[in-house]
């Protein structure tokens, strides 16, 4: 009698325990048998060539081994030739971000549009030897008539998802932009930074530049990849 309660107990626990493995497999199936999804970055630098700012964050990608996307003001790449030389050399996509940085470009006329473009468009090519295709509106202001003179010029467009406002100096601390970063994650993010700002004179970009390797090692730690737009598809290519 107490042989038989023995094996009963014994049967019984070894049935249970076959029971906990068969629940923690099946737990983890879903898992190992879902696609991960692709997250892709985007970093996005406005405004520039900026003098040791520009060359401060080429310095920063080069070391973390990743690429990025500067939109230049026409009037800086002028300015600044050797650095938007560099750019190009060391890997980096660069796109038109109109000559003198207009507060409004959609209240401007078609003529002054495509001179704003044209004019930088020269001035890249005589640095670099490259005519981008790339154009990004100054504060974002884009409207159907500018975007169709853009595009029968055959410029893609690239707006951006994510906007830590880092240009905003005294608003933007190095933790600021990381945490407004990483607190708005998405699998494909265009990210707005800038290494210069528009046609301003030493304008300050420690926070930015304080913030980068941060950021850069957060988003590579959560599984991001980073790539310049070119690879990227969604809304905010236009
Ligand atoms: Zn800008």
């Amino acid at each position: 009698m107490h042989n038989r309660k023995s094996q009963l107990l014994i049967i019984s626990l070894v049935l249970f325990a076959g029971m906990l493995f068969a629940v923690s497999i099946s737990a983890r199936e879903p898992m190992a048998s879902t696609t991960p999804s692709l997250k892709e970055v985007a970093l996005t630098f406005d405004d520039g060539p900026y003098g040791t700012s520009t060359q401060a964050v080429l310095d920063i990608l080069q070391k973390e081994d990743i690429h990025a996307t500067f939109f230049l003001i026409g009037r800086n790449v002028e300015k600044y030739s050797s650095l938007t030389k560099e750019e190009v050399n060391d890997g980096e996509l660069i796109g038109n971000h109109t000559y003198d940085h207009p507060k409004n470009l959609p209240l401007m006329t078609l003529a002054h549009i495509r001179s704003e473009i044209s004019k930088t468009d020269t001035a890249i090519s005589s640095s670099t030897g490259i005519h981008t295709k790339f154009f990004r509106p100054p504060y974002g202001r884009i409207t159907n008539r500018v975007r169709g003179e853009l595009h029968k010029e055959g410029y893609t467009i690239v707006m951006w998802n994510t906007d830590p406002r880092d240009w905003d100096y005294k608003g933007a601390p190095s933790d600021a932009i990381v945490n407004r970063i990483l607190s708005h994650l998405k699998d494909r993010m265009v990210i707005d930074l800038h290494d210069g700002r528009d046609t301003h004179v030493g304008y300050p970009r420690d926070n930015l530049i304080k913030a980068l390797p941060i950021l850069i090692d957060k988003l590579k730690a959560d599984g991001y990849t980073f790539v310049t737009v070119d690879k990227l598809k969604g809304n905010f290519i236009q």
